[in-house]
């Protein structure tokens, strides 16, 4: 039963191309009810990677793109009017709790502080939800896990999280793909032929270099993925570039020409 079950989730998950070991210690991770912290940055597969497993393990998902504005009664719900009537509305996390699915709080350091004191209780072994405005204290549902994703990148003072709070995860790092793997990915998801997907990879990995010079953060293998699905989709290849690997990274007249001067050395 168990084993068609899985065999049911692996055939609708999602694609994902694994860099290597992480499919086994995220599933290991989630047999033992451990709280997951993917670190990594932006656009390298988290978010994909979280809904191929969740698929592959058979649990609904529930993720939250965290905003600076956003709170825990955000996450835990609230007491909404509903035609006259009072009601109370679960929010993403207590439904999480509820059906013992995972919650995947994606970007956790950008949401607002309180979030991470609703965290503590449902990342040690009581595992329970304190609900103040309705006094409930929910014991989380077999099979339900947190995982929080973050991009240590930004160099922010104010955006780390606390060790009192990271210190309650287990912790995987994630990187962009290597550039093979990275071809595969991007052929796989742009419909693009690998062999014209190889020189927008190339690119990627010099703009990469260029991280921390010109560049906040390199190239993302979602705009790579976006430049080679232009490109699929009949724009030329220069215009793909520029649409999808050199107008978003930066707004600098100077930087945007080196950047193309990039290009050219490449292409
Ligand atoms: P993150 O959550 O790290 O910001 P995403 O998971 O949204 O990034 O990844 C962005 C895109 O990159 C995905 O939509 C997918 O097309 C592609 N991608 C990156 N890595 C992989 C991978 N290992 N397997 C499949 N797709 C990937």
């Amino acid at each position: 039963m168990n084993a068609h079950m899985k065999l049911e989730g692996a055939a609708e998950a999602p694609f994902y191309l694994p860099q290597g070991d992480e499919c086994d210690v995220f599933a290991t991770a989630a047999q033992a009810d451990f709280p997951v912290l993917l670190k990594g940055p932006t656009g390298c597969g988290k978010t994909r990677f979280v809904a191929h497993m969740a698929a592959k393990l058979g649990r609904p998902l529930y993720t939250v793109a965290c905003h600076d504005d956003l709170s825990a009664a955000d996450l835990i719900g609230r007491y909404l009017l509903k035609g006259g009537e009072t009601v109370w509305v679960d929010g993403p996390l207590t439904r999480a709790v509820r059906e013992g699915a995972i919650c995947y709080l994606d970007e956790v350091v950008e949401a607002r502080k309180d979030v991470t004191v609703v965290l503590h209780p449902l990342t040690d072994d009581r595992r329970i939800l304190p609900i103040d405005r309705t006094g409930e204290e929910l014991e989380a549902a077999p099979g339900f896990m947190l995982v929080a994703s973050y991009n240590p990148g930004y160099q922010n003072i104010l955006k780390t999280l606390k060790p009192s709070t990271r210190q309650r995860f287990v912790a995987m790092e994630f990187d962009f793909p290597a550039p093979q793997r990275e071809c595969e990915v991007v052929a796989r998801e742009s419909g693009l032929a690998e062999d014209r997907v190889k020189p927008l990879v190339r690119l990627a990995g010099k703009l990469r270099s260029l991280k921390g010079q010109d560049l906040e953060e390199g190239v993302s293998t979602r705009l790579v993925v976006y430049a080679a699905s232009l490109i699929a989709l009949g724009m030329s290849v220069e215009r793909a570039i520029d649409t999808a690997m050199i107008e978003p990274l930066s707004d600098d007249e100077d930087v945007k020409r080196g950047l193309r001067d990039l290009v050219t050395a490449v292409f």
